[in-house]
């Protein structure tokens, strides 16, 4: 229901197979990273060792699973992918860990909702391949020793400081992903509408990447609803104008905002007179999860310098007010 939600919807997973970079020369954008990751694989490669076990957090929508799906690739491997609320029991675990290959991925996604009990099987798992399990129940129940192949697990998470620290001790790689800039996401724009046979001029696909939330997946979606537009209210060629036409037409702001980021900017400014506010009494305000505000909302007003995070709560910054046309408290203009 929300246009810019970072969450993939079922359509768009079946259209992401045909335009979700494969190689780590397609991943567009995060330098550092790519660098990185391109170093940590060729020297794993060349000492015939599976890749140290790697975590990569970040927003939702910015790449963690691709780049998982990348490493494997780079590797020659296969990946097994899973996700932290999925693995209930010990045993779910045990059972995905003993069907890999040497050198395999295993992909954990949302890796921090692991339960206790499958964490505790994963620190063998991950220190020295040993799977420590218990069969049975009662007197009869015995705990067995297994192999593992060398293996590597990338986890992701939207923000490491969700993940336990002797969890987060065992990863060797740990990425943080960042949100793209304008140029990034005009070129992720630009590769989607080639690889999906859309008519686009480069000022079109610009358009659609200042509005994206400097998110790939975002830019993706965005770009699809003003094809509709393009195909429906002009000549099908996605240029600046009819891209700004349909996303005002879908209320995306011209920076990107949409319905929920202006609630909360408001709430701020309205109930709480710029804060600072507590997080529980915002999500509170706005009817809205704390971890939906935490994790989808809230990164990138941060980092476009909207709202800013203290101590004694997140407090509005004058570039809020400026963005309503509000005149800027004099605490924050001095
Ligand atoms: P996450 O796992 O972080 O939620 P995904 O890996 O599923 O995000 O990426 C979301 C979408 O964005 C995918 O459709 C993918 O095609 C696109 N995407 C992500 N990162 C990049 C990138 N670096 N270059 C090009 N496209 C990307």
């Amino acid at each position: 229901d929300r246009l810019i939600a970072p969450e993939p919807t079922t359509r768009e997973e079946q259209l992401d197979r045909a335009i979700r970079p494969k190689s780590l020369a397609e991943y567009v954008g995060q330098p550092a990273v790519r660098e990185q990751m391109e170093i940590f694989i060729q020297a794993a490669k060349k000492r015939g060792e599976s890749l140290d076990h790697t975590l990569i957090f970040g927003p939702p929508g910015l790449g963690k699973t691709t780049l998982a799906n990348i490493i494997a690739q780079e590797m020659g491997v296969s990946l097994k992918s899973t996700s932290g609320p999925v693995l209930e029991k010990a045993g779910d675990l045990a059972a995905l860990m003993t069907n890999l290959e040497p050198g395999d991925v295993l992909f954990i996604d949302e890796i921090h909702r692991l339960s206790p009990v499958v964490e505790e099987i994963l620190y063998p798992a991950m220190e020295d391949f040993q799977l420590d399990i218990v069969i049975g129940e009662g007197p009869a129940a015995r705990s067995i020793k297994l192999d593992l192949p060398p293996f590597t697990l990338v986890g992701a998470t939207t923000r490491a400081g969700l993940l336990t620290s002797p969890l987060r001790d065992r990863f060797g790689i740990v990425q943080r992903l960042e949100f793209y800039n304008i140029a990034d996401l005009t070129h992720i724009v630009a590769r989607s509408a080639n690889l999906l046979g859309m008519p686009t001029e480069p000022e079109g696909a610009a358009e659609v990447a200042k509005r994206a939330r400097g998110t790939p997946r975002i830019a993706n979606r965005l770009l699809r609803r003003v094809r509709d537009y393009a195909e429906i209210k002009a000549d099908g060629q996605v240029s600046a104008l009819v891209a700004d036409q349909a996303l005002n037409m879908l209320k995306v702001d011209a920076r990107g905002f949409d319905h929920m980021d202006r609630r909360l900017l408001l709430a701020m400014m309205d109930n709480f007179l710029g804060g600072p506010v507590g997080i529980d009494a915002l999500a509170a305000a706005i009817s809205e999860e704390r971890g939906t505000i935490e994790d989808v909302i809230e990164p990138y007003l941060i980092q476009q310098g909207f709202v800013s995070r203290t101590p004694r709560g997140r407090i509005l910054t004058a570039l809020a007010y400026e963005h309503f046309g509000i005149d800027v408290p004099a605490r924050l203009s001095e």
